[in-house]
C-alpha cells in the first residue's frame, strides 16, 4: 500500500466532513461515500452535478444524493453490487468513527498538556518538590504515548480501508464483467450489444457495418445429440468467430444460436469479406460427441451484412441486417448475403 494513497484517503476524509457540515448534509454512510468521492475529484460528472445542486439549493437533497450515489459511486445493476455497497458503507462508518476518536483523543491530549504546562509554569514560580516535577513530566510522556497509539490505530484502519477498497473494486469489475459477457460462450452479450450499437450509430464519423450470423439447423444438434452437445457447438462456434474478429471488430451473442458482429471502420465490402472468412472457417469445424464418439462436421452458419448509413436508426439497421440473414437462409443457408 503506497503511503501516498493513505495520505490521500486521510486528506479526503478531512476535506469531506467540513463540507458536509457546511451544506447541512446528514452524516449517513451514503453521504459519506458521496462526499468522499466528491473531494477526491476523480469523477468530474459527479462534481458537476453536485456543484449544480448546491448552487441551486445551498444543499444536496436526500433524493439527489441517493441518485448521484447510485449513478456515480455505486453501480446498482446487480444484487452482488448492492452487497458490496453495504460493505463500503460500513467501511466509511468505521473510518468516520476513527476520525472522531482521533480528534477526541487529540483534544483530551491538548487539554492535558495545557494543564501540564500550567503546572510547569507554577514549578518555575518555585516551591515544588522534585517528586512533583517528575510526576508532571511523567504525565506528559504518558499522554504523548496515548496520542501516538491512537494515531497509529487510525493509520492501521486507513490501510485496512484502502485494501478493502481495492478488493471491492476488483469485485465490482468482476460483477460488471458478468453483466456484459455471456456466461456460456464468454463473448459479449446482448446487453453489451444494445449499448454498443447505440454508441456506434451516434458516432457518425466512421464507416461501420453490422453482421448477423445464425447457425444453420442448430436445433438438429440438440435433437440428435442432446442439449449438452448443442452447448458445446455454441461454444466452439463462438470461439472460432472470436478468433476471426480482429481490428476492433466486436462479437456478441445476440440470442440463442445467433451472433452479431459490429465492425467499426468497415464498409460493406470489408465486412462481407470478414463474414465470408468466418463462414469458411466454421465449415471446417468439428466437434466430437462424447456419448456416441461421433464426430460432427456439419456445422455451418448463414450471414447477413449491412453497412450502417447515417440516416438509419438502430432499429432500422438491425432490421436491414436481419433481412439479409433471412435471405441467406431462404436461398439455402451456409452463405453471406448480399452477394456483393
Ligand atoms: P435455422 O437454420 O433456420 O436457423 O434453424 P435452427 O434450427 O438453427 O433455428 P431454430 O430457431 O429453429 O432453433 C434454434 C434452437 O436453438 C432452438 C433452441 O432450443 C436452441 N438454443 C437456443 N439457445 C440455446 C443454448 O444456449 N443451448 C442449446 N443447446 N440450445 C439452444
Ligand atoms: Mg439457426
Ligand atoms: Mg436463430
Amino acid at each position: 500500500m503506497s503511503n501516498n494513497l493513505l495520505q490521500t484517503a486521510a486528506a479526503n476524509l478531512k476535506k469531506a466532513v467540513p463540507l458536509m457540515l457546511k451544506y447541512k448534509i446528514p452524516t449517513t454512510p451514503t453521504n459519506y461515500a458521496l462526499w468522499y468521492t466528491y473531494v477526491g475529484e476523480q469523477t468530474p460528472e459527479l462534481n458537476k452535478a453536485m456543484d449544480e445542486a448546491i448552487e441551486q439549493n445551498q444543499t444536496c437533497s436526500p433524493v439527489t444524493s441517493e441518485l448521484l450515489y447510485r449513478q456515480h459511486v455505486a453501480d446498482p445493476v446487480e444484487l452482488d453490487v448492492r452487497s458490496l455497497r453495504k460493505s463500503l458503507d460500513a467501511m466509511v462508518i468505521d473510518l468516520a468513527q476513527s476520525v472522531k476518536d482521533t480528534n477526541k483523543d487529540t483534544q483530551v491530549f491538548q487539554e492535558q498538556i495545557e494543564k501540564d504546562f500550567a503546572k510547569l509554569s507554577e514549578i518555575e514560580d518555585g516551591g515544588f518538590s522534585l517528586d512533583q516535577i517528575i510526576a508532571v513530566v511523567r504525565n506528559i510522556v504518558k499522554e504523548q504515548g496515548n496520542i501516538r497509539s491512537s494515531t497509529v490505530s487510525f493509520t492501521e484502519q486507513l490501510l485496512k480501508a484502502q485494501a478493502e477498497i481495492e478488493s471491492l473494486k476488483s469485485k465490482l469489475a468482476e460483477s460488471e464483467k458478468d453483466v456484459l459477457f455471456d456466461s456460456l460462450t464468454n463473448v459479449l452479450n446482448r446487453r453489451a450489444f444494445d449499448d454498443d450499437i447505440v454508441a456506434q450509430v451516434a458516432n457518425k464519423e466512421s464507416q461501420c457495418s453490422l453482421i448477423f450470423a445464425d447457425i444453420d439447423h442448430f436445433k438438429n444438434f440438440n435433437d440428435n445429440f442432446g442439449h449438452q452437445l448443442g452447448d458445446l457447438v455454441l461454444k466452439t462456434v463462438a470461439k472460432r468467430i472470436q478468433e476471426a474478429c480482429r481490428d476492433g471488430n466486436k462479437l456478441y451473442r445476440y440470442g440463442g444460436e445467433e451472433f452479431a458482429i459490429i465492425c467499426p471502420n468497415s464498409n460493406q465490402r470489408v465486412a462481407r469479406h470478414l463474414a465470408e472468412g468466418i463462414r469458411r472457417a466454421l465449415e471446417k469445424l468439428t466437434v466430437k460427441d462424447r456419448r456416441s464418439d461421433k464426430v460432427i462436421d456439419s456445422i455451418t452458419a448463414s450471414f447477413g451484412v449491412h453497412q450502417i448509413t447515417e440516416k438509419q436508426g438502430v432499429a432500422e439497421l438491425i432490421e436491414a441486417a436481419d433481412k439479409q440473414l433471412y435471405e441467406a437462409k431462404r436461398l439455402g443457408r451456409n452463405r453471406v448475403m448480399p452477394i456483393s
